[in-house]
Order: structure tokens, then C-alpha cells, then sequence
């Protein structure tokens, strides 16, 4: 298929809507309380009866955010399960046929109209929005696919909606993916006359916050101006290197050469008051936690580089 057949193709998918997606089960209290479990919200307006009725809200109402989970087909869906049929289907179908195999959801947007409660049956009706001409990502080539999902009760009535983005891309070849070459390094931080000292402090093995001269106030990431009293004037001090984790995602996928995975990053909170973004190493990223005692590790990433990367503290 030319490339032009291709898009003629992706365009002809373009705004119809498909068949409706309908809820498994309506709205109910058991799924509201395992997905407060799961999330750890203790709000009681979605699990104590008698505190909803006081509410605003009359009675129990759900997380907004469990929108997606009400029309899920379940983890072992059966044969006769209702499926994403109509012009996703044939999108992503069209792409895979060209080669762009893989994908990566990037964006999810939701809208709320009003709270679904107990009782509420929904379904949802989806049609794409968009498909991009073909781009560079970091990840490969692909085509962005816009999907719009209208989500209604038993009126027919809307009452949320959600614009979800995927990238279907032509995956790199495995070789290259399974096994980096030396080529692929991390990336450069970028260096400018404000931030170098830091730089200029990792090479020397010294961890440097800047410090406002007028007010001595401490700041990160470097800039030319205090932002509590705007003077230009500033000096560095000296970190202790000793902080704790003040909170971390695990990144899983997708995995991006060079990095290994899972990818514990966190945000380091210093003795002395300022954060700063960094792996930490040498801990299993299960065992990671907010509040973690760490000390920096100045790493050797590769010949060029080396950064303050963070590992648990050996003395408290
Ligand atoms: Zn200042």
C-alpha cells in the first residue's frame, strides 16, 4: 500500500462513531469500594452511606476517575464479551499492515459532566478523532491516533467523555533494543552559564545548591535571579549529599536504550531544603519508598559522564 492509499485509508475512519460499549454492571458499591482500596481514598462520600447522605452529594457517589473501569471487558473476557470493534479497529489494523506494530498510549484526558452513583448503567460510544501523517519520535516512526470516548447512561445522556492519544510506531530493530551499543548514551544535561557551578560540582565530587547572596535563601534548579527577593547576586554551598526520598515513580515501559528497567526515579528532598530529580540505585525499586534515608553516589554513566545518582543511606 502507497503511502498516500494509506492515509486515504485512515482518513475514510475518521468521525463515525461504533457500536456502543456497554457496562458489564451497572454502577455498584463493591467495585467503588475495591477501587478506594486499590487507590487508597479514604474519602467516605464513595463508602459511608450514612456520610453521603449528608453530602452535597445526597448519597454514595463514585470517584469520577473510575470512569474508564465501568466499561472494561474484564481480565479473561468471554467469546460472546463485547469488543472495540469499528474504526479504531480498522485503524490500528491499517497501521499494523504497514508496519507500525508497537504502541504507546501518550495522552488521557477526561471530562466530567456529573457523578455516576450506584444504579448508573452506562455505555460508551467511541469514534477517532484524528490520525496523524507519519512522525519522528524518540521511540521510532509512527502515526498518532486521536480516539474520543462519549460516555452515557440509560437516557442516552452524556455524563463524562475522554480523548485518548496512542502512538502506533514501527518498532526499532530487537537487536538494538535488547542489547544497546555503545552509542546509546544517556542524553546530555544541558550546561549554561547558570547551572554550570553544578556541573563544575559533580566533576569535583561536591553536590552544590545554589544560594542567594542577598537573602541566602537556597534554590533548585539553578537560575540567574532569587525568586524571593530578585537579586542577581548568588554563591553555592556545599550539599551533605544526604537527603530522603520525597517521592519516585518506577518506570516500566517503554524501555528507551540506555536506561535499564525498571527505572526508579525519584525526587530527592536534601538536609538542606532543596529537591532535585535523580535515579536511586542500589535498592530493588519494589523496596522503594517515600521517606527512604539516601546519600548521592556520583555515578560513571559512561566515559563522559558522570551523575549524582542516589542510593539508600549506609549510616542513618
Ligand atoms: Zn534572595
Amino acid at each position: 500500500m502507497t503511502p498516500e492509499t494509506l492515509r486515504k485509508q485512515l482518513d475514510a475512519c475518521i468521525g463515525s462513531e461504533g457500536e456502543p460499549l456497554v457496562a458489564r454492571d451497572p454502577v455498584n458499591q463493591p467495585m467503588i469500594r475495591h477501587w478506594c482500596d486499590a487507590v487508597e481514598d479514604r474519602n467516605p462520600v464513595y463508602t459511608d452511606e450514612a456520610f453521603a447522605k449528608q453530602s452535597v452529594h445526597g448519597g454514595i457517589v463514585a470517584p469520577p476517575t473510575m470512569l474508564q473501569a465501568w466499561t472494561m471487558r474484564g481480565l479473561a473476557p468471554s467469546e460472546d464479551a463485547p469488543k472495540r470493534t469499528g474504526a479504531l479497529g480498522r485503524v490500528i489494523e491499517l497501521l499494523e499492515a504497514a508496519g507500525y506494530t508497537s504502541v504507546v498510549a501518550t495522552n488521557c484526558r477526561q471530562e466530567y459532566h456529573r457523578y455516576l452513583a450506584p444504579g448508573d448503567e452506562l455505555h460508551m460510544v467511541s469514534r477517532v478523532v484524528s490520525v496523524s501523517d507519519e512522525k519522528k519520535t524518540a521511540l521510532g516512526v509512527g502515526h498518532f491516533v486521536d480516539e474520543e470516548m462519549s460516555y452515557r447512561d440509560a437516557s442516552g445522556e452524556e455524563v463524562a467523555r475522554m480523548t485518548f492519544r496512542i502512538l502506533k510506531f514501527k518498532p526499532p530493530a530487537q537487536a538494538a533494543a535488547k542489547s544497546p551499543t555503545p552509542d546509546v548514551r544517556r542524553p546530555r544535561p544541558a550546561q549554561n552559564q547558570d547551572n554550570a557551578f553544578f556541573w563544575e560540582g559533580v566533576a569535583a565530587g561536591e553536590l552544590r545548591i545554589q544560594r542567594c547572596e542577598a537573602c541566602e535563601k537556597l534554590r533548585h534548579p539553578p537560575g540567574p535571579m532569587c525568586p524571593s527577593c530578585q537579586s542577581l547576586d548568588w554563591d553555592t554551598v556545599t550539599a551533605s549529599g544526604r537527603g530522603e526520598v520525597y517521592s519516585y515513580v518506577i518506570a516500566h515501559h517503554p524501555p528507551v536504550p540506555p536506561f535499564e528497567y525498571p527505572n526508579a526515579i525519584a525526587l530527592i528532598a536534601l538536609e538542606e531544603g532543596t529537591r532535585l530529580v535523580s535515579n536511586v540505585v542500589g535498592v530493588d525499586p519494589a523496596d522503594l519508598t517515600v521517606g527512604l534515608p539516601v546519600e548521592v553516589a556520583f555515578t560513571r554513566v559512561d566515559d563522559e559522564l558522570v551523575l549524582p545518582l542516589f542510593r539508600p543511606r549506609s549510616t542513618p
